[in-house]
């Protein structure tokens, strides 16, 4: 029996050694334009929230990632450190972003409303109003393939209505073209753990559109 060489058609016949996954949408080139959103926003003095924040918290990542990922505001310890997601919802958010075979260096991270909301109640409609049109240009520039709205205010915030986030999680909405997947926030995944297994559900629906194989 001759034994039969494999070829790797790629390494041995076209000569190329490294393949990168390639993204489905252009390089984001305005890292300027995206600095220059920051430090307008690092000054925002729009809504009374401006009173009772120690920080802003712009947001963080990658400018051009395939995936956004949009919570509410932010909380005690994103407040104390101008980073998002960086308490014991961060931490479990980092868990599904890992999970997801990615990385927070690959996503970008924001919220609805930059600064924290006394007492982590709600943004106020006024707040959100002040405050969404900076996620906005965030989301122009960065372009994602794909946004995650972490629980009922960013679902209903980003989206502009007001639906039940039981009912709408797990389906892909729109945003100027963009799919949004609505699914239940971190923060409400502590207090009821029997519901990670629908983020976990949303999130495979998320990896499928991105082509992310586990
Ligand atoms: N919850 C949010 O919605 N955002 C954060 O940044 C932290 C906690």
């Amino acid at each position: 029996m001759p034994e039969i060489k494999k070829i790797n058609f790629l390494k041995d016949v076209i000569g190329i050694e490294t393949v990168f996954a390639s993204a489905k949408k252009p390089k984001n080139t305005d890292s300027l334009n995206f600095e220059t959103l920051k430090s307008q926003v690092l000054k925002c003095n729009k809504c009374r929230l401006a009173q009772t924040r120690t920080n802003i918290v712009f947001g963080e990542g990658n400018i051009n990632a395939r995936l956004m990922l949009v919570g509410e505001g932010p909380g005690f310890d994103e407040d104390k450190q101008g980073r998002p997601f960086v308490g014991k919802a961060g931490k479990l958010l980092d868990k599904i972003i890992n999970a997801m075979t990615l990385t927070r260096d690959d996503v970008y991270i924001a919220n609805i409303v930059k600064c924290r909301p006394p007492e982590n109640r709600n943004p106020f409609d006024d707040e959100i109003r002040a405050c969404i049109g900076y996620l906005h240009k965030q989301i122009k520039m960065i372009n994602p393939e794909v946004i995650v709205c972490l629980g009922s205010v960013a679902t209903n915030s980003l989206l502009n209505i007001k639906a039940s986030i039981t009912k709408i999680r797990g389906k892909f909405c729109s945003f100027q073209n963009i799919k949004v997947m609505p699914t239940y926030h971190p923060a409400y995944l502590l207090r009821n753990e029997s519901m990670k297994k629908f983020v976990w559900e949303d999130m495979k629906e998320v990896m499928k559109e991105l082509d992310l194989k586990k």
